[in-house]
């Protein structure tokens, strides 16, 4: 099947909850078919990685999919946002102001998503809070026994970044990654930007032997379904996000699919 993102766009809105499950021992997935955000278990608490769209029915769904996970939400010590779009900042002051989530993401996206993004008088839209933490390329972020590897990838934004991490599959270890940005953008040279982005990161997916996969949209990667076989599954069974290292190498030709059918098309703006 080939992938329509122009027909499967609007599910990035979609605001019906898919019941929370936790994907590797220490990481979890709380969103809706369109937008998630991702918990990751450290022995110093949780990282919070995006805080999908502004506004209370986003900061309930992630606070009731933490409880009904076990998490208590006074534990996110960490927010960090991939890159600086609304549905992956969104609810990142309710984080910040409750329960003293210190957030971080790369100075570029910052900038970018207060000049150029942030809508004072679209709630839909809001990017309220302050960031001193910035994040690049090479950098490690550390909280208790856990290291998120940060790469910069721009293309889908300006700063975006991309992460691997340890992961433990019924105490097996892996190697996970998220490629942070999504969408190829509207911008001919932000997608050869894009492209060139992919590449790099395969190169360290390469390197760090990544073998499974996560998501910021289900939506591109059968999240949905494979989230339903994680809430289901029996213990021999394998647990589907973890693909290989072959698999997740031809899991990337997705996004490159993705930017040279854009750039065929003359460029899209996905985000309209
Ligand atoms: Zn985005």
């Amino acid at each position: 099947m080939k992938f329509d993102l122009m027909g499967t766009i609007h599910l990035t809105t979609s605001t019906e909850a898919i019941p929370p499950v936790k994907i590797f021992d220490n990481m979890a997935i709380i969103g809706s078919a369109g937008t998630n955000c991702v918990v990751i278990e450290t022995s110093e608490g949780l990282i919070l990685l995006d805080a999908m769209w502004p506004g209370k029915l986003w900061e309930d769904m992630i606070e009731d999919g933490l409880k009904s996970l076990g998490y208590n939400p006074a534990d996110i010590k960490i927010l960090l946002i991939s890159h600086g779009h609304p549905d992956h900042s969104g609810c990142g002051r309710h984080f910040i102001e409750k329960y003293g989530a210190v957030p971080y993401m790369s100075k570029v996206d910052y900038e970018f998503e207060k000049e150029f993004c942030a809508q004072a008088n679209n709630p839909d839209w809001y990017f309220d809070f302050t960031v001193e933490n910035f994040l690049d390329e090479g950098d490690v972020l550390t909280l208790g026994d856990t290291d998120i590897m940060c790469f910069s990838t721009p293309g889908h934004t300006p700063g975006g970044l991309s992460f691997i991490l340890k992961v433990y599959d019924q105490g097996r270890p892996h190697m996970a990654a998220l490629w942070g940005g999504s969408a190829p953008p509207p911008q001919l040279e932000a997608n050869y930007q894009y492209l060139r982005s992919l590449d790099h990161f395969i190169e360290m997916c390469r390197k760090y032997h990544v073998d499974a996969d996560f998501m910021n949209h289900p939506i591109l990667n059968n999240g949905v379904e494979r989230m339903a076989v994680m809430r289901n599954r029996i213990d021999q069974v394998a647990n589907p996000f973890v693909i290989g290292e072959e698999g997740y190498i031809r899991f990337t030709g997705l996004y490159r699919q993705l930017a040279e059918d854009n750039i065929a098309a003359g460029c899209v703006d996905y985000t309209k």
